[in-house]
């Protein structure tokens, strides 16, 4: 078989554990697989090397930063070949570049365009164990990219695409994926299987074990993704294609996302193009919008709220003040909040279950959690709160959905 194993940044945190890693890699390989290793920076360097660039600018260029934080990774895919070698083994490092992890232009941002795997192979024939540098590539132009927080996921994935592996597999310090994030919930389960949609789901609204993209790459290309710890020998969650018994399981798993900021633009005009007009320059600013309500208010006039990552909030309210400054009074009526959270309910059981949604927010009411927004999809519901209520929440709906019991002993909704 032909595996690809991503290692993240716990994972390869210390000497030692860069030591555990290679000889993991060495015993697939003994097994008699071809063996692809994509690798994290150590754990906390990319804050590191983050923090530096802002001791020297407090809006630091991305394509600078870009050069600065690939080197994290660097660092590790030349310590695990290292690795791999003292035990006897044969291995080969190569940074994004070498491997051609052809990206767009979009720094800290960045999209796979594509993957020459000619030299992963020709390691391959060699005997050798690959090393990739996970998080980073190269656009056309040559400068270095890199793929966002918690790329080297998506690297993970996108080789394996690229290798037709027969597997990805994610060692991270957690056992697999849970129902909610077993850091904050203890009573939280390791699921067996959970489908690319609701993986999606789970990791778009803050499930941090797993990249946004990679489970799309994923999906699209039908890599089947095991996600394990890398500190045991248990077996981990399977991310794979849909399957029947998953409808019977309507709430899945409950996530949170402290990462989104709250934009209000009080008293737009209530007339067609006004929302178009609003969200264009952010669009083009490639600002992700996400949940959008809108209310009337006085005078055919309507509130218009969304929230964008805390990250791009600033950078929001500028584009705002400037390209609709006539619609928000140069920015005078642009309210912003940034401590909220966004607490969701993921199952593609709801496409087949009704009352979800009104247990959802019974259980909030009980609690005296105000809801700020909601906003659904066919498998998921989530809700704005304050902040400062996230954990309980998660708490309450991990709880009052049964998600700390087997999934045959939940009780069912509706
Ligand atoms: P790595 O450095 O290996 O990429 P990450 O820190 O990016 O690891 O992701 C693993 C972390 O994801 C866990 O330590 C856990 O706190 C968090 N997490 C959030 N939601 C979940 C979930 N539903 N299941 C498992 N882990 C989760
Ligand atoms: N080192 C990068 C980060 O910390 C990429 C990754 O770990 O996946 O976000
Ligand atoms: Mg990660």
């Amino acid at each position: 078989m032909l595996i690809v194993q991503k290692y993240g940044g716990t994972s390869v945190g210390t000497i030692a554990r860069i030591k555990r890693v290679a000889k993991r890699c060495l015993e697939t390989q003994r097994q008699g697989h071809q063996v692809a290793v994509v690798v994290s920076a150590m754990a906390g360097e990319t804050n590191r090397l983050l923090g530096l660039a802002r001791k020297i600018h407090d809006d630091p260029n991305d394509r600078e930063v870009d050069v600065i934080v690939a080197t994290g990774e660097q660092v590790s895919v030349g310590l695990v070949a290292l690795a791999i070698r003292k035990l006897g083994g044969q291995a080969m490092s190569f940074l994004g570049h070498q491997v051609k992890v052809t990206t767009d232009s979009a720094f800290a941002r960045a999209r796979i365009l594509s993957i020459d795997a000619e030299r992963v192979h020709a390691a391959f024939r060699d005997g050798k164990i690959a090393v990739i540098a996970g998080f980073q590539g190269i656009d056309e132009a040559g400068n270095i990219t890199t793929l966002g927080r918690g790329g080297s996921d998506t690297t993970g994935v996108a080789i394996a695409a690229a290798l037709k592996a027969d597997a990805c597999e994610i060692y991270t310090d957690v056992d697999g994926v849970y129902t909610t994030d077993p850091n904050i919930c203890p009573l939280a389960r390791k699921i067996e299987r959970v489908s690319y949609e609701e993986m999606l789901e789970l990791a778009s609204l803050g499930a941090k074990v797993l990249q946004i993209r990679s489970v799309e790459l994923g999906m699209k290309y039908g890599v089947p993704i095991h996600v394990r710890s890398s500190f045991n020998h248990n077996p981990g969650t399977w991310v794979v294609p849909e399957e029947k018994a998953m409808e019977h399981v309507v709430v899945a798993g409950v996530s949170v996302n402290r990462d989104e900021a709250k934009i209000t633009v009080l008293g737009v005009p209530d007339q067609p193009g006004v929302a178009a007009r609003i969200f264009a320059p952010l669009s083009e600013a490639n600002i992700v919008v996400d949940m959008i309500i809108q209310n009337v208010s006085a005078e055919g006039r309507t509130d218009l709220t969304f929230t964008v990552p805390k990250g791009d909030l600033k950078r929001a309210i500028e584009f705002l003040k400037t390209r609709c400054g006539d619609l928000c009074d140069g920015g005078r009526r642009v309210v912003a909040n940034d401590a909220i959270a966004k607490v969701s309910v993921v199952g593609v059981g709801m496409r087949s279950h009704a009352g979800v949604a009104q247990r959802m927010f019974d259980l909030l009411a009980k609690e005296g959690i105000n809801i700020l927004m909601i906003s659904t999809s066919e498998i998921r519901i989530s809700v704005a709160v304050e902040a400062k209520y996230a954990e309980l929440a998660v708490r309450v709906l991990h709880d009052g959905f049964g998600l700390d019991k087997p999934p045959e002993a939940r009780v069912s909704v509706g």
